[in-house]
């Protein structure tokens, strides 16, 4: 007998039949003799619609706390709808919202990040032989606030409630039957991986595959939760998320990430003096705007370029703030592109190996893609390219470094 979490995402319970389906998945995991508590999200496309219904009262800014009331409603659907099935079909099971189980997060509406979450309700449930249906994405703060996690959240949920309870697999189940080299709707001849290291996957994540939410592996990694994505419409062993072993001949580059999200901002010909990068991020970072990647050229006439990268729908406030701080510098002239895409190979293998950078960039150059900034880590490269570049740069990358094939 195993305890085990499964996380089941939109697309798994986007209609009626769905959630009837998964209930039965859930159930057959209990005949194998398992304790299961199920995390779900909202039905597909719920939390886009009720984002929406906000921003038609809020205009754009809507944020904060009430925010996050209207957001958690779409979990709360569907862990009542999922609990319905399960115990019409005589399996006993409880729903349970975030607060409800007192999942306690820190007070950043929005993107609130869990603190602990207290087992015990869990446990007593699961003895008595239930199954716990928790709504993901969502937590309570220390004032008894309801928060959500980002989107993405319900995959943080069910990583954290399993290393709560200690679980034997968290299983997250979803659209895909696992983790591929990039995502498979943009390169078909994307191949699943049977495992990836954390520490691979972590850079996928937070470089733009939205597979797994970048929190989920991080919680993973740290609290050692064998973490598993699988897919709801197939049977497979998925992708298994492992540390890293030494026995694994590792490849160079294990997957390649994308992100559509983000924009450029340049600000050219700012007096090349010390100080001018602190004057340019300070005010950005002031207004909470996060900075990806920053490019400063080699000043020429006194003078120098300097660009960025931020979240897109941080652009036209970025664009304000630089556009003061070329007053205050005396100089310059400011520039952007929302336009853009960054494109990024991950994998532990590039440690101890040169020459990927070039290869990258020849495969780019040989489709006449250019490149507008580069940035690279111990296990990644990242490019930002023009945005219609992006299937045709995925798919020449794939192919460059032999992806499709198994090492
Ligand atoms: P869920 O609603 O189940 O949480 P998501 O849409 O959040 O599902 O995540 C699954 C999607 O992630 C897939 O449909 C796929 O398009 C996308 N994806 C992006 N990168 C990858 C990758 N490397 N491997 C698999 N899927 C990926
Ligand atoms: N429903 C939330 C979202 O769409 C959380 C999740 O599905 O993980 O982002
Ligand atoms: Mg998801």
């Amino acid at each position: 007998m195993a305890l085990i979490v499964q996380k089941y995402g939109g697309t798994s319970v986007g209609s009626i039949e769905r959630i009837e389906a998964v209930a039965e998945k859930v159930i057959a995991s209990k005949n194998q003799g398992h304790k299961v508590v199920v995390v779900v999200s909202a039905m597909s496309g719920e939390t886009n619609r009720l984002m929406g219904l906000a921003n038609e009262v809020q205009g754009r800014v809507a944020h904060g706390r009430e925010l996050d009331v209207l957001l958690s409603t779409g979990e709360q659907v569907t862990i009542a709808l999922l609990a319905m099935a399960l115990q019409r079909r005589n399996c006993a099971a409880v729903s349970s919202t975030g607060a409800q189980l007192n999942i306690r997060t820190d007070n950043m509406f929005n993107k609130a990040r869990i603190q602990n979450i207290d087992a015990t309700r869990l446990h007593r449930a699961l003895d008595a032989g239930k199954v716990v249906v928790v709504a993901g994405f969502q937590g309570v703060d220390d004032e008894g606030n309801i928060t959500t996690l980002g989107r993405g959240g319900s995959d943080t949920t069910a990583v954290a409630v399993a290393a709560a309870i200690k679980a034997d697999e968290c299983q997250i189940y979803t659209d895909v039957d696992g983790v591929y080299t990039t995502d498979p709707r943009v390169e078909p001849n994307a191949r699943r991986l049977d495992c990836i290291t954390f520490e691979e996957m972590l850079e996928m994540a937070s470089l733009g595959s939205k597979v797994l939410q970048i929190r989920a592996v991080e919680f993973a990694g740290k609290y050692d939760v064998p973490l598993r994505v699988l897919s709801t419409f197939s049977e497979g062993p998925g992708t298994l998320i492992t540390l890293e072993d030494d026995s694994m001949e590792d490849p160079l580059v294990s997957g390649i990430a994308f992100n559509r999200d983000e924009a450029q901002l340049t600000i050219k010909g700012v007096p090349d003096r010390p100080g001018v990068a602190a004057h340019i991020l300070g005010p950005i970072a002031d207004e909470n705007i996060e900075v990806d990647m920053i490019v400063q050229n080699v000043g020429s006439d006194e003078t120098t370029d300097f660009t960025f990268t931020v979240h897109r729908n941080d652009y036209e406030k970025g664009m304000k703030v630089l556009e003061n701080a070329v007053v205050d510098l005396g100089g310059g002239e400011v520039g952007g592109d929302p336009h853009i895409v960054k494109l990024s190979l991950v994998g532990v293998g590039m440690r101890s190996h040169a020459g990927i950078a070039s290869r990258m960039f020849t495969a780019l150059a040989q489709e006449k893609i250019n490149i507008r900034m580069i940035s690279t880590s111990e296990i990644k490269i990242s490019v930002v390219v023009d945005e219609k570049y992006l299937e045709l740069g995925v798919r020449v990358l794939h192919e460059a470094f032999e992806l499709d094939q198994e090492k």
